[in-house]
């Protein structure tokens, strides 16, 4: 996002922030999802989860329509914050805990998902500030900061790597939901009335980003937001078919002016933007992309994991192996000497000494080759250089390749080069 585009900076912002921050960001009294307990199990639920995961029964056991006519109905009562209508829905169709098989269930009631803790030493002058539940605010309250120093112009981006923390009430499935994450925002500044626009561009720009990954566009969908959040004019999901089904993995959100008007307002500092260009002061409108780096871990993970059946008519045989693209594989090199004497370790820690400084490699001498080529296909490594004798002789390396197999003598000095140029 700031390598590749125009006009977008990075910021490492607060993770603690001003309690009046989330004040006046609509965190402390909207960040919450409707909720409803067990009474027999005392389990907890989200009520969109409870009904979703019944919605997908329903469509495992083929009654398709009967499963989105359910989505249908509790995406209209959520859009009205009806939850009379929730409860009833989930009585009605008789859904029940997993855990205690009952379907006696409690009130539906808001839950914040803000963490809070205390500052100051003394309890009695501690104020209460919260961790943050999205890095976006870091970048709202730093706006004007960031403009100055950069002297960016409007459109311009403000991107942020960092962690957020919310109080999950299921967090789950490994690391798709949990109560500590990494996200990846960016927040686009644009002129009022311009976000329709930009709204679309970043839709296209963002699952362009997806598609070069190597994921087929079959595996996407955007989902569009029904109920919007405090903040937003629009919204949308990309969605990824996990293999637990289409889940989201981004969202792309325009965020109106809502976040920089309110910030104006509770800090009584300026948050204005002057366009040169229309000799004219104005808060500018804000669409983001808020991508989870956790997701998109799990997501990539999800994509590259196969288990192949490699018997022959002789052996049985099969492998696991993580088919990550070159460009995403966290080792790219495995360097192995056939034997640990003779001088073959040496050389291959020449070839080490080469190669480290320009990508990630992995240096091994245990076992035999074969199962140092199985152990690199576990966590995808895409080359493996083999060390051997012939390679005191002729000065070439067998080279491995993960997804076909394939190996062939290369000569050694070309190693880093047929590398680099995969890994691009
Ligand atoms: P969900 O509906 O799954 O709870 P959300 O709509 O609340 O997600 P956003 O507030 O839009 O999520 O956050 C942006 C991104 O942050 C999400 O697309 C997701 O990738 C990531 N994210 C959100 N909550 C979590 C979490 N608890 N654990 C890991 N990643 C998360």
């Amino acid at each position: 996002m700031t390598q590749l585009q125009d006009n977008i900076v990075g910021i490492d912002a607060a993770i603690f922030m001003h309690p009046t921050t989330w004040k006046a960001s609509g965190h402390v009294d909207n960040f919450s999802d409707p909720m409803i307990d067990n009474k027999d199990s005392q389990k907890r639920y989200r009520v969109d989860h409870l009904i979703e995961a019944y919605a997908d029964e329903l469509e495992s056991a083929g009654k398709k329509d009967e499963a989105e006519q359910l989505i249908a109905s509790m995406d209209a009562l959520l859009a009205k914050s009806d939850f009379e209508g929730l409860k009833k829905l989930i009585e009605e169709r008789n859904i029940k805990c997993s855990v205690s098989g009952t379907a006696h269930w409690s009130e539906v009631r808001q839950f914040n998902l803000m963490f809070s803790t205390q500052l100051g030493s003394v309890s009695e002058e501690a104020s209460e500030i919260y961790l943050r539940p999205e890095t976006a605010q870091g970048i709202f309250v730093n706006f004007l900061n960031v403009q100055k120093t950069g002297r960016l112009k409007i459109p311009f981006g403000i991107a942020q790597v960092g962690k957020a923390f919310r109080n999950e009430i299921v967090a789950r499935q490994f690391i798709f939901r949990m109560r500590e994450f990494e996200q990846m925002e960016m927040q686009f500044f644009i002129k009022p009335g311009t976000q329709k626009e930009w709204y679309e561009h970043w839709k296209e720009t963002r699952m362009k980003w997806h598609l070069s990954l190597g994921i087929g566009a079959d595996k996407y969908r955007f989902h569009d937001h029904v109920k919007l959040a405090h903040y937003a004019d629009a919204a949308c999901d990309i969605e990824y078919a996990f293999p637990m089904g289409f889940k989201e993995v981004e969202g792309i959100h325009s965020r109106t002016d809502f976040d920089l008007k309110n910030h104006q307002e509770f800090s009584r500092k300026k948050m204005t933007y002057f366009d040169t260009e229309l000799n004219q002061h104005y808060i500018p409108y804000v669409i983001e992309t808020s991508i989870g780096l956790d997701r998109t871990v799990l997501m990539v993970l999800s994509e590259a994991y196969q288990e192949e059946d490699l018997s022959t008519v002789d052996k049985k045989d099969n492998r696991v192996v993580l088919k990550f693209p070159p460009k995403l594989a966290p080792v790219k090199l495995a360097i192995l000497p056939l034997v640990k004497k003779d001088g073959l370790p040496e050389i291959a820690k020449g070839i080490l000494a080469e190669c480290r400084g320009e990508f990630r490699c992995f240096y091994e001498e245990k076992d035999t080759i074969g199962k140092r080529y199985r152990r690199m296909d576990a966590i995808g490594t895409p080359f493996s250089v083999t060390v051997d004798y012939q390679t005191k002789d002729d000065q070439t390396v067998t080279i491995r390749y993960r997804d076909s197999m394939k190996q062939e003598r290369v000569p050694l000095i070309s190693v880093r080069e047929i590398v680099e140029k995969q890994i691009l």
